[in-house]
C-alpha cells in the first residue's frame, strides 16, 4: 500500500497539484493541517483534498481561518493574510475546516499538526520536545508538521536521534517510536523552495510500522505563478518572496 502523506498546504494550489501528480497512484492521502493560510487559493486547495478523499487534522491556521481566536497570535504578516483568507473562504471550505480534528488514527498511527501533546501549537524541534512527545504517542508512529522542515525522530539509546530528510531521504522504520514529518507542500522553510512531502511503502496486509518504507520528495512547481496571485490578492510581500527562497 502506498499512502502519501502531506502537510502544511497554505493554500498553495500549484505546489499541491504538482505534488498529486508526482505522487502518482495512491491508495490515500493523508495531511497534517494547515490546509489554508498564507497563499492565495484555500478553496481550492480544499476543494483537491476534498476530491482525494484526504483524511487529516487541524492546523493553527484551519482553526483560525473558521474564525478561531487562534489569529490573535499570529505575526502582523500571517495575520492580513488570514484575514484575506477568511473573507475568500466559501462556505462549504469552511464547514470542512471546521470539521478537520486535532487529532486523528490512520493506519495504526497518531496524526496531529504540532505535537502530540499540543495539537495546534507545539514545535517539535529540539531533542527535549522529541522525547517527551514521543512518551506521549498512543501508537508507536505518530506524524506531524508545523516546523516546515522534513525530518523524522525515533528513540535511541540514551534518547532520541534525528534524521534529517535532507542527509538521508529514505527510512525504514523498524520497532522503535518513531515522529516523522514530511515537510511542507505550500511554503517549504528548509532552504530549499520545492515543495516537500512524503510516501509510505507499507507492505500488504501490515498496519504502517516496521517494515514500512519513508520516503521524502521534492517536488519544483511554477512558484512565479503563486507569487503573481499573491501580489494580485494583496497578500504581504514577505510571504511572495519567502516562497522562492524556501525560507
Ligand atoms: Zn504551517
Amino acid at each position: 500500500m502506498r499512502i502519501a502523506v502531506l502537510s502544511d498546504i497554505h493554500a498553495n494550489l500549484v505546489a499541491l497539484d504538482a505534488v498529486l501528480a508526482d505522487a502518482g497512484s495512491v491508495d490515500a492521502v493523508w495531511h497534517l493541517g494547515d490546509v489554508v493560510g498564507y497563499g492565495p487559493d484555500p478553496n481550492g486547495v480544499v476543494g483537491r483534498l476534498r476530491g482525494a478523499d484526504a483524511r487529516g487534522v487541524r492546523g493553527n491556521h484551519d482553526a483560525a481561518a473558521v474564525g478561531g481566536s487562534e489569529i490573535d497570535w499570529f505575526n502582523p504578516d500571517a495575520r492580513k493574510a488570514m484575514e484575506w483568507t477568511r473573507g475568500e473562504l466559501e462556505d462549504d471550505a469552511r464547514t470542512w475546516l471546521a470539521d478537520l480534528p486535532e487529532r486523528r488514527e490512520e493506519g495504526g498511527t497518531t496524526l496531529v499538526h504540532g505535537s502530540p501533546r499540543q495539537p495546534l501549537w507545539e514545535y517539535i524541534l529540539s531533542p527535549g520536545s522529541a522525547k517527551a512527545n514521543l512518551d506521549r504517542l498512543d501508537q508507536a508512529i505518530g506524524f506531524h508538521g508545523h516546523t516546515h522542515v522534513p525530518v523524522l525522530w525515533r528513540d535511541a539509546e540514551g534518547g532520541v536521534e534525528l534524521i534529517r530528510a535532507a542527509d538521508q531521504d529514505r527510512v525504514v522504520l523498524d520497532d522503535r517510536r518513531s515522529l516523522i514529518n514530511p515537510g511542507s507542500v505550500g511554503q517549504p522553510r528548509d532552504g530549499l523552495p520545492t515543495a516537500s512531502y512524503l510516501i509510505l511503502d507499507v507492505p500488504d496486509g501490515d498496519p504502517v510500522g516496521p517494515g514500512t518504507t519513508v520516503e521524502w520528495h521534492r517536488v519544483g512547481y511554477d512558484i512565479g505563478s503563486v507569487q503573481r496571485a499573491m501580489l494580485a490578492a494583496r497578500l504581504p510581500g514577505f510571504l511572495v518572496r519567502r516562497l522562492e527562497l524556501g525560507a
